[in-house]
């Protein structure tokens, strides 16, 4: 048998190829969370990382059941890129969970919400032109962005959602520079990563905005049906047009996914977009996918069809209720003064905000060498802010992982605080060194555990805020990095 040849080292693989890469690649930024996935597989690891649904909570017998009941040449073929008919219809029914009125031919089925971000920027999106984001934002976009050589802008929040007198503001300095964003990209219920939900008053001014300045909003909706508290709101698709009207949409796209309410394993998600862009749209999924997975897109509606899909999602409410309370004890008890945190009334993760000393990026290390992983601030941002916060999720993990893991990150912050007080001779532990300002509970949204209306110590203190606030005018309007 003859010897396998020893694996070259990556750098000198990555020089041999460097005359074949698109400019592009050199723009291209890894996902944090994929990355991370690749650790926290490992069972040893509690991770507090990825958005992970727990599918173990679906039953086995219907999953043994809808795979029987698949009609088995039809889920082995090919599909029509726009996705089949009755996941379509199924579509429509989730949507009108949501008070929103969808004719399914207005649906086009994804390979997961990820593609329909994807599609969206790969549609509208030259090199250069601006994205505006809220900040931070889902880490997962952030990688398209940069494939697409966007200019991305995120747009500061707070507990009520990103902030319309920043976008406003925003807007105008890209009119005197005579720039447009092509598209705002934003979560407005249970935002991915930060948790809050954007106010009723700014989901209707964002939607005006739209419409007077005729500038797309791409509403990305995975977690609206996942609320523990509070009462829905309007999605930005139903504000535009309600549900009794005849007119179609202008200018919300909306996105949704089975990924959180049913399995991300199906990997279907969908874009209901205004007609003129729906047929660029589906050109660029046959090119990218022909159609998405027949097979799963069988299951999902035979899911539809046959199960009592609302129960589930009753179901999957009550365990993250439950763990989100279990998180957010965890964290009143292990975390320092100085640390704030969001609170969120749905959705998956919780944003925590540390002393401005400690960098999350060199916390996740530690964290790791502890056999704990979250998701580092910056990974939700495309200039580099965000180092002093981190995402938490707590609907993958059982009750007692989540405290063990909260309990270990407690620790290792409880370790930094300790050795800068030691090194500067200066309190960390207190909120006095809290990189950001706390914070007021949002009608809508969610207030922070910690230090409501205190602000930084320091000359600079910033106004009042549930997030790590952009410093505005530094970071604003930088191209992504490395761009
Ligand atoms: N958008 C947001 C805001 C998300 O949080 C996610 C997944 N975490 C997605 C899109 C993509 O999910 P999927 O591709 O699994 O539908």
């Amino acid at each position: 048998m003859s010897e396998r040849r020893p694996p070259r080292s990556a750098a000198h693989e990555l020089e041999r190829y460097d005359g074949l890469f698109a400019s592009r690649t050199r723009v291209m930024r890894s996902s944090a969370m994929r990355d991370l996935m690749a650790v926290t597989v490992r069972p040893e690891v509690i991770s507090l990382a990825g958005g992970l649904p727990d599918t173990s909570t679906f039953d086995p017998a219907l999953f043994a059941r809808l795979l029987g009941e698949m009609p088995t040449a039809q889920a082995l073929q090919y599909g029509p890129s726009e996705g089949l008919l009755g996941v379509r219809q199924a579509i429509t029914r989730v949507m009108a969970a949501e008070d929103m009125d969808v004719d399914p031919e207005h649906v086009i089925v994804t390979t997961g919400g990820q593609q329909a971000i994807d599609l969206v920027t790969k549609t509208l999106v030259d090199p250069g032109d601006v994205v505006i984001a809220e900040a931070p934002t889902y880490p997962g976009a952030v990688p398209t962005f940069c494939s697409y050589e966007a200019e991305v802008i995120q747009i500061e929040m707070d507990a009520d959602g990103m902030s319309i007198d920043a976008l406003e503001e925003t807007l105008a300095r890209l009119d005197r520079e005579g720039r447009r964003p092509k598209f705002i990209y934003t979560i407005p219920t249970f935002q991915n990563p930060a948790g809050v939900t954007m106010s009723l008053e700014r989901r209707r001014r964002l939607v005006a905005l739209a419409r007077e300045r005729e500038l797309i909003v791409l509403e990305d909706n995975p977690y609206g049906l996942l609320r523990y508290e509070g009462d829905p709101l309007p999605t930005l698709r139903s504000l535009e047009v309600p549900a009794d009207s005849t007119e179609d949409n202008d200018f919300v796209i909306y996105a949704g996914t089975m990924s959180k309410i049913l399995s991300p394993g199906v990997r279907v998600g969908w874009l209901v977009a205004p007609r003129p862009l729906l047929a660029k749209l589906i050109l660029g999924k046959q090119a990218s996918d022909l159609c998405s997975s027949t097979l799963t897109q069988h299951f999902v509606a035979g899911y539809f069809a046959s199960a009592d899909w609302r129960a589930y999602i009753d179901e999957l409410r009550d365990v993250y209720h439950r763990r989100r309370d279990v998180i957010l004890d965890a964290l009143a008890e292990h975390l320092p003064a100085a640390a704030s945190w969001t609170r969120p009334h749905g959705g998956l993760f919780i944003w925590v905000t540390l002393p401005d000393f400690i960098n999350t990026t060199d916390l996740l290390a530690r964290a790791l060498a502890e056999n704990v992983a979250f998701v580092p601030g910056e990974a939700a941002f495309a200039d580099g802010r965000g180092q002093h916060s981190m995402r938490l999720n707590f609907s993958s993990e059982a009750d007692d992982d989540i405290r063990e893991g909260v309990r270990r990150i407690g620790k290792i912050v409880a370790e930094q605080v300790s050795m800068y007080e030691k090194l500067t001779g200066r309190p960390g532990a207190t909120a006095a060194g809290r990189a950001a300002t706390a914070v007021h509970g949002g009608a809508g949204g969610a207030g922070v555990e910690r230090g409501a209306a205190e602000n930084t110590p320091t000359g600079d203190a910033l106004p009042a805020n549930v997030l790590e606030l952009p410093r505005r005018g530094a970071t604003e309007g930088r191209r992504s990095r490395g761009a």
